[in-house]
């Protein structure tokens, strides 16, 4: 095992002028905050702020909940008898959903609306 050597313990000198550093509102920072502001880049403009709603929050928590239970009931369907995929899985057509999914040729839940192309 190595080791590295231990640090030197900081003398007096040294702790008295590291906090008689200024933490905030030092020339340098205020010149740079100036020079932000003034080539547009303002702190309300880099953050985004999204009000906290209990109730929002307990909905999309049960929205989770109940996709997971979804996929989760039908997988074990799937698992007890695979022969048939598609009959295990309820469709949820959406555009978001359907647009991007390898099954949209041949889903009977969007029968047509996706005809087969050629890259
Ligand atoms: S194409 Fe069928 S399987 Fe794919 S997302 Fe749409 S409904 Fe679901």
């Amino acid at each position: 095992m190595t080791s590295s050597p231990a640090e030197p313990p900081l003398n007096a000198g040294v702790v008295r002028s590291m906090k008689g550093n200024k933490g905030r509102g030092t020339k340098p920072e205020l010149a740079v905050r100036k020079a932000l502001r003034e080539a547009g880049f303002l702190m309300n403009r880099c953050m985004r702020v999204i009000p906290f709603d209990e109730d929002e929050v307990q909905a999309s928590l049960k929205h989770f909940d109940d996709t997971v239970r979804m996929i989760e009931t039908n997988v074990q369907s799937e698992t007890r008898n695979s022969k048939d995929v598609m009959s295990h899985w309820k469709g949820n057509p959406k555009a978001e959903n359907c647009t991007a999914c390898d099954a949209k040729t041949f889903c009977p839940y969007v029968k047509g609306s996706f005809p087969p192309t050629v890259p």
